[in-house]
């Protein structure tokens, strides 16, 4: 800090990172020390049943992130004879072994995938509830028909409107067209685009009726399955396709969006001999956004947005290394 004071150029929002810098590995030391002297002080019981353990052994390492960063630990090991099975008694004593806190508490003997697996459940509603969805009028999943995606859906979102995606449902139709008039792209064309207008514009119960039609008219053979796997498909979308009354909402009726927004940001944080630690890309990424958005001038006041004077093309991608610069523009 007393380097950072001296240097002339650094001004008070540096001093303010490097304060909370410092501050931040105290108190991971300060949570360190504390950590090791309770796992030291935790007794060679049985965290699940009580007993004394027996063939104990120390110095068994582990390395878990706290608040302030990550911390190494030491621990004893032992051998429950009653259980039958190893314990590390500090790793329940410190809130680290949830399985086996479970079990004391409620009796329930849970594997640890399932515990894994029930908290990024909760993660993810947590995560949702941080972006904004506990304020959000409504919220909306557009998926790409996929069960599973459904699913997750009812059991994380349940409040959430479901809506397919509107390109996986022109794929879909381009698979039906293929198997009924073949990969000619004209004919193909001309039975394709019809549906897709009414698709779009009319109620997708008519497309799937003609659909239906054109399965009947069907023989059999490769051809008709291949149909009835695509009807089947429309079908158990059918409540999530109703784009008419999406578009008179001025809802999305496609992901297309948020995948272009992925594609940006990969395209500027997947380049070639790019390596990011989570911190670093999280922080970029928030300044990327900013930049997209035109808010800059939020972020830097004494600033102005001159999208004439820099590199960043309103159709377009920035240009490489034009984005980070946090100096006035
Ligand atoms: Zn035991």
């Amino acid at each position: 800090m007393q380097q950072l004071v001296q240097a002339s150029d650094q001004n008070l929002g540096h001093l303010e990172v490097q304060a909370a810098h410092d501050v931040r590995e105290l108190l991971r030391q300060a949570v360190a020390r504390g950590t090791q002297t309770n796992a030291d002080a935790t007794p060679p019981t049985c965290p699940v049943c009580g007993q004394p353990l027996r063939r104990l052994s120390s110095g068994h390492a582990r390395t878990f992130k706290c608040r302030f960063g990550f911390i190494p630990v030491q621990r004893t090991r032992g051998y429950c004879k009653r259980c039958k099975k190893g314990r590390t008694p500090a790793d329940t004593a410190l809130g680290l072994e949830a399985s086996a806190v479970l079990e004391h508490l409620t009796g329930l003997c849970l594997p640890r995938a399932t515990l894994d697996r029930e908290a990024k459940r909760q993660g993810q509603r947590a995560q949702a509830l941080r972006r904004g969805l506990g304020q959000a009028a409504g919220a909306l999943v557009l998926g790409d028909g996929a069960v599973w995606l459904w699913r997750l859906s009812d059991d994380r979102w349940p409040q959430a409107r479901q809506r397919l995606d509107f390109s996986h449902a022109v794929q879909h139709l381009a698979a039906v067209g293929r198997a009924l008039v073949g990969k000619d792209k004209a004919k193909l064309t001309a039975w394709f685009q019809p549906l897709v207008r009414q698709r779009k514009h009319e109620s997708s119960v008519k497309v799937i009726r003609q659909l239906e039609e054109a399965l009947a008219a069907l023989p059999g053979g490769a051809r008709a399955t291949a149909v009835a796997r695509e009807v089947a498909y429309f079908r158990e979308q059918q409540g999530r396709m109703d784009d008419r009354a999406v578009r008179r909402a001025g809802e999305p009726i496609g992901s297309d969006l948020v995948e272009a927004t992925c594609g940006q940001d990969q395209c500027r944080f997947k380049r070639p001999g790019q390596f990011w630690s989570p911190r670093g890309d999280e922080a970029l990424l928030c300044l990327e956004t900013f930049w997209r958005n035109r808010r800059w001038s939020l972020l830097f006041p004494h600033s102005a947005f001159h999208p004439a004077k820099n590199s960043y093309a309103p159709h377009g991608r920035a240009r490489a290394g034009s984005v980070w610069c946090c100096a006035p523009l």
